[in-house]
Formats: C-alpha cells, structure tokens, sequence
C-alpha cells in the first residue's frame, strides 16, 4: 500500500525572515507561539504573535510538493514551472495579512538583525 503523505499546513511568518512556510505535520502553531512567548525579546513578541497564522487560502498540491522537495521555508526563491513560488503567495498574503510590515525580507523592516542590536 502506498504510504499516506500527512497533510501539509502553511502558516505566515512561523519565522520573521519568512513569508510563509509548512508546519511540520506534528507542529503545530500554538508550540511555536508558546516559544515566541518564552524565548523572543519582549518588544518582538507582539508583532510575531499577531503575524503568525496558518494560511487560509488554497495552496495548490504542486506548489505543496514543490515546496516540500526544494525546503519548506520560503524565504529563498524557490522556482516551479518558471515562476518564483513566492508568487503564488504574494497575492494571497495581500488578503490574508493587511497592515503587514513584511517587505520581502523579514516582518522588521529596517532592523538589519533585531536580536543582535545595541541599544
Ligand atoms: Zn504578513
């Protein structure tokens, strides 16, 4: 019998350095908050807790699997059929996250690396 692939969830921003990726089948979105919680520095927390949610939209199986052969962050550019996968979320991010501060880069624009600042 073939063997069953679990069902793949996106979520945005899990990370700040990505648009959106897939939850690892047995992860799940309120584990990775619980560590924001206990490991971000305060003044992230906000921003990371409001941003990061499963994706509500249909992802395309292809894009799925495409993902899931070449990583399952996208925050590198990933190519299917020509076209970079982000793409495919770009549009859907636009509806799904308004107000976002994303830019292409990372959910704390103008923060070359937050953690890593001086005060
Ligand atoms: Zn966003």
């Amino acid at each position: 019998m073939p063997k069953m692939r679990p069902k793949m969830r996106w979520a945005w921003h899990v990370h700040h350095e990505a648009l959106a990726e897939i939850v690892e089948p047995g992860y799940s979105l309120a584990s990775r908050r619980r560590y924001i919680k206990q490991n971000k520095p305060v003044h992230e927390q906000e921003l990371r807790l409001r941003l990061i949610k499963y994706v509500k939209g249909r992802v395309p199986e292809k894009v799925t699997a495409t993902a899931c052969r070449e990583g399952w962050t996208l925050k590198r550019p990933i190519v299917m059929d020509g076209k970079p996968l982000l793409d495919t979320f770009e549009r859907l991010h636009k509806k799904e996250c308004p107000g976002c501060p994303w830019d292409g880069k990372t959910i704390f624009p103008g923060q070359i690396d937050a953690r890593l600042r001086v005060i």
